[in-house]
C-alpha cells in the first residue's frame, strides 16, 4: 500500500452508527441497503456525509459467494441481505470492511476480506457457530428448531475451527 493512498473502505450500518466523524484516511463506500437502514432510523449522518461517501452496489455473484461462506461458518441466520452486500462490495472493490458486527467480521475473515472494527475489538480468529442442546448436551453443526434427539432448546455457542 502506498503511504499517501487512503484506504478504500466499505462501511456497514454498525460502523456508521458508532462514528462521530469519518476517519480521514479512508475512501468511504456504502451499499444502497446501508443507506436505507440509516434512513429507516432517521439518521442524518447519511445526509451530512453525502459528499464524502460513495454509494455502490455489489455484483450478484459476489453476494452469492458471501452467502455460501456464511452457510459454511454457520452465520447465515445472523447475516442480513444488507450485511451480505457489504461484504460483497468489499470483495468487488478490493476494500476493507469497517464493521462492529461479529458475524460480518467472521464471514469476512473466512473469505480473506480485510476488516477493521470501529468501536469494539475485532475478532482474532475465525470461529464457527455450533448449537448445544440444553437438555442432552449434544452439539450440532447446524441450527435446528429444537434438539432432534430429545426435543429440548438449542443454544448457539462459538467454537474454534
Ligand atoms: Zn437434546
Amino acid at each position: 500500500m502506498k503511504p499517501d493512498q487512503p484506504t478504500r473502505a466499505v462501511l456497514d450500518t454498525s460502523a456508521l452508527f458508532s462514528m462521530q466523524d469519518l476517519p480521514p484516511d479512508i475512501e468511504a463506500y456504502v451499499t444502497p441497503g446501508v443507506l436505507r437502514e440509516l434512513e429507516k432510523f432517521g439518521d442524518r449522518r447519511a445526509e451530512l456525509w453525502g459528499d464524502l461517501i460513495k454509494v455502490s452496489e455489489p455484483l450478484p455473484a459476489s453476494v452469492r459467494k458471501v452467502m455460501e461462506a456464511a452457510a459454511r461458518t454457520g452465520d447465515s441466520t445472523r447475516i442480513s441481505p444488507t450485511d451480505a452486500e457489504v461484504v460483497a462490495l468489499a470483495i468487488d472493490l478490493n476494500a476493507t470492511i469497517l464493521t462492529d458486527d461479529y458475524s460480518l467480521q467472521n464471514v469476512a475473515a473466512y473469505l480473506g476480506v480485510p476488516y477493521r472494527s470501529v468501536g469494539l475489538r475485532g475478532i482474532k480468529e475465525i470461529r464457527k457457530w455450533r448449537w448445544r442442546c440444553v437438555g442432552c448436551g449434544k452439539v450440532f453443526d447446524k441450527e435446528h428448531p429444537d434438539c432432534p434427539i430429545c426435543g429440548s432448546k438449542l443454544k448457539s455457542t462459538l467454537s474454534k475451527k
